[in-house]
């Protein structure tokens, strides 16, 4: 499926696996809110914009009043699920507030989910305790070889991998994901991350095409035209549809900075998540991961109409008020009982 290159067999791809998205999830598409917490990060991701070494980028991390404020506001746009996301930091005073944050957020019923890297087991035992009910952590490509060349030598697969087991143990929701079109990166790693999905029994599964940032080492490598990294995301969303009908899966912001409906086509390839970001305008330009990011000038309430506008076009509806949680989470739940 990742190789066709045909129009009309590609085309047909995602029709089919948008089919077996209707069969199982329906037209109906989750929101969780996004808020980009902070952009301090102690990696160096050899692709990311706010890798620790990018001088240029101005460093900020919101109060923990600011993070529970935007849930709030979350809320009362209906989206009953936030993402809260940040460069990685380990240390005790931030897994403190994270802990502290998590507590205020239990009064509001949202589905929290954190994206704040890899951790040690007893920090992510102490989110899960303090509320926190869903975990995105990408492995980037299934393939460790290639992970090794796209991130300095300190930075470890395996540790990602473990972490992701944890994870699993605790009971969280469970979200990886790959970035597609990758330097080096071949049709058959692409297939393996698929497997990687699948032979790990994720929830979740949050892939986008990679775009390069210009102030990353990896900037120059492998030029692409937009069309083409889209067809990868895209691609991938739909044949991992076809692999694991019951998993969520979002349609990454990434695509939307390829084409202007890039999300919507995420949806009509088999996606049934998007992550509205609520960051505040002030913020947003400082958590550029790669170039191009859209929506930069435009608050969480133009986003949240942008987005109803959109989705109805295509004949899909937005499930405000509810968390929107994976099915694949109740059938592993269900399986374990029996
Ligand atoms: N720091 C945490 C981590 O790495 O897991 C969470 C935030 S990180 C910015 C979220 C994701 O952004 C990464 O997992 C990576 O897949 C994606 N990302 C980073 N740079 C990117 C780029 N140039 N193009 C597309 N996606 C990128
Ligand atoms: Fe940091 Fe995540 Fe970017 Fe890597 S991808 S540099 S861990 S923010």
């Amino acid at each position: 499926m990742l190789a066709l290159e045909d129009a009309d067999e590609v085309a047909d791809l995602y029709r089919e696996a948008y089919r077996v998205k209707l069969e199982h999830i329906g037209a109906k598409v989750s929101v969780r809110g996004l808020i980009e917490a902070g952009n301090v990060c102690a990696k160096d991701c050899f692709y990311c914009g706010i890798r620790k070494s990018n001088a240029k980028v101005r460093r900020y991390q919101l109060s923990e009043d600011d993070i529970v404020c935007l849930a709030e506001q979350s809320k009362s746009f209906g989206y009953a699920s936030v993402v809260i996301q940040s460069g990685e930091i380990e240390s005790e005073a931030h897994t403190m507030s994270v802990e502290r944050v998590l507590k205020r957020l239990a009064a509001l019923d949202l589905g929290v989910t954190l994206s704040l890297g890899e951790q040690e087991p007893d920090v992510y035992k102490r989110w899960r305790d303090a509320g926190a009910a869903r975990y995105l952590l990408r492995i980037e490509t299934a393939n460790e070889e290639l992970y090794r060349k796209l991130h300095p030598a300190n930075h470890s697969w395996r540790r990602r991998l473990e972490c992701l087991r944890t994870l699993r143990k605790l009971d969280y929701q469970v979200g990886t994901g790959v970035m597609c079109a990758l330097p080096g990166e071949t049709v058959k790693d692409l297939a393996d991350s698929i497997r990687f999905f699948r032979d790990e029994d994720v929830d979740m599964i949050g892939m986008g095409p990679y775009i390069p940032h210009p102030d990353a080492p990896l900037k120059g490598v492998e030029p692409m035209t937009k069309a083409a990294r889209l067809a990868w995301g895209l691609k991938m969303i739909a044949a991992t549809r076809l692999t694991l009908p019951q998993v969520n899966i979002a349609a990454a912001t990434a695509l939307q900075a390829l084409a202007d409906d890039g999300r919507e086509q995420g949806i009509l390839a088999g996606a049934n998540v998007i992550m509205p970001n609520v960051t505040d305008v002030e913020y947003r330009a400082n958590y550029q991961l790669y170039a191009g990011k859209p929506c930069l000038n435009e608050n969480a309430g133009q986003c949240r109409s942008c987005l109803d506008r959109r989705l109805e076009a295509i004949g899909e509806k937005i499930l405000y008020g509810e968390r929107g949680d994976s099915l694949r989470y109740f059938e592993r739940c269900k399986n374990a009982q029996r």
